[in-house]
């Protein structure tokens, strides 16, 4: 074939959106200052508005959100300290071993990639003699990035009790800061209705990401009590996190929380289109998805993703590996019902003519 390839879908991440061009006219007409000293006036407002969402009492705006997982836990470890966290928590298989290596913790994973109950946390804590380092910090996260964008429960009734609102109710009857890593908790609010602030006061401080499903180019906010947030005001500049006329970006931020929640319910819809699409394909299991995330793990003959996700990039269908044997798509704003289409035709023609014929 000849000529110029056409450009591809990109469903590798929620992260690869653009600015919208309403979205990019709010940047230009941002008001800024100098947010190390604290008077950027679109920083401050974005800070409120999402601690006023989440019902907590402050909030700082951040370059990302590992940045602001690091910072959260920075603020409550010190070197020697553990912190419960189920396997696949992105914090600690997506950040470069960041907790031990800045702050000295240790992850102590409990549960599985659908998280954990108050049974294996208890288990844990009661460890914590004969050199098991302390728990200091208990970790949730919802969405659960690694199982596919599953929205944590907030309720479970059952003994095991693995909602967040038992894990965190658990957790401070026992002394243990709690954070919640809602990199995509806008997600989680919208697929299940519960209010964001429901979901945040499970945890004493929560991150949120910007530049994921709401599609704003950059930011993470942490939020906590003022105790909290102003000992991560520190971390951030000692991190180089301080970022002057980051006014601009934060408008991006603002602009996103007032236009791009609630039409994430479009990108769940078109996830499931998608798995629907692609799951009588023999090659893989495709879940049903309860976000924006696909995460289909392969079937013979296939032995890992890469073999299905090399040939989908070169025909033009961005994705990667999930985890070694699992393929990953991401639904997101960049992704329309056409592009949906276009996505659907290339992936049955590429996987059906890789197959080997039997
Ligand atoms: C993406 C993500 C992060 C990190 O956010 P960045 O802004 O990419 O650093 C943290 N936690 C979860 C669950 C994520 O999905």
């Amino acid at each position: 074939m000849t000529g110029a390839m056409p450009a591809p879908f990109d469903l590798r991440s929620d992260t690869v959106t653009r600015p919208t061009a309403d979205m990019r006219a709010v940047m230009a007409a941002a008001e800024v200052g100098d947010d190390c000293y604290g008077d950027d006036p679109s920083v401050r407002a974005l800070e409120a508005a999402v601690a006023e969402r989440l019902g907590k009492p402050a909030a700082v705006f951040l370059p990302s959100g590992t940045m602001s997982n690091q910072i959260a836990v920075r603020v409550r470890c010190r070197a020697g300290d553990a912190i419960a966290a189920h396997p696949g928590a992105h914090v600690r298989i997506h950040e470069n071993a960041s907790a031990a290596a800045i702050s000295g913790a240790q992850i102590m994973p409990i549960g599985d990639r659908r998280g954990y109950g108050v049974d294996e946390l208890a288990a844990l804590c009661h460890e914590e003699s004969c050199g098991w380092p302390p728990v200091r910090l208990v970790w949730l996260e919802d969405t659960l990035g690694d199982a596919g964008g599953m929205p944590w429960p907030l309720r479970d009734p059952s003994a095991g009790g693995r909602g967040l609102l038992e894990v965190g109710t658990w957790a401070r009857a026992h002394g243990r800061a709690t954070h919640l890593d809602g990199a995509r908790l806008w997600n989680a609010h919208v697929a299940t209705g519960t209010p964001l602030a429901e979901l945040a006061a499970c945890a004493d401080s929560v991150s949120v990401s910007l530049s994921k499903g709401l599609g704003a180019p950059v930011g993470s906010v942490l939020c906590g009590d003022e105790a909290f947030v102003a000992e991560a005001r520190l971390h951030k500049h000692a991190l180089g996190g301080g970022f002057r006329q980051s006014g601009i970006v934060a408008a991006a931020g603002l602009f996103a929380l007032r236009h791009h929640v609630e039409r994430l319910a479009e990108d769940h819809a078109r996830a499931r289109r998608l798995a629907d699409a692609i799951r009588p394909l023999p090659d893989w299991e495709v879940p049903e998805p309860s976000t924006n995330l696909i995460v289909a793990p392969v079937r013979a003959p296939w032995d890992h993703a890469e073999q299905l996700c090399a040939p989908l990039r070169a025909a033009g269908v961005l994705c990667h590996p999930n985890t070694y044997r699992e393929v990953r798509f991401a639904l997101h704003l960049g992704i329309d019902d056409a592009d949906l289409d276009a996505i659907v035709t290339i992936i049955r023609r590429v996987v059906s003519e890789l197959r080997p014929s039997s």
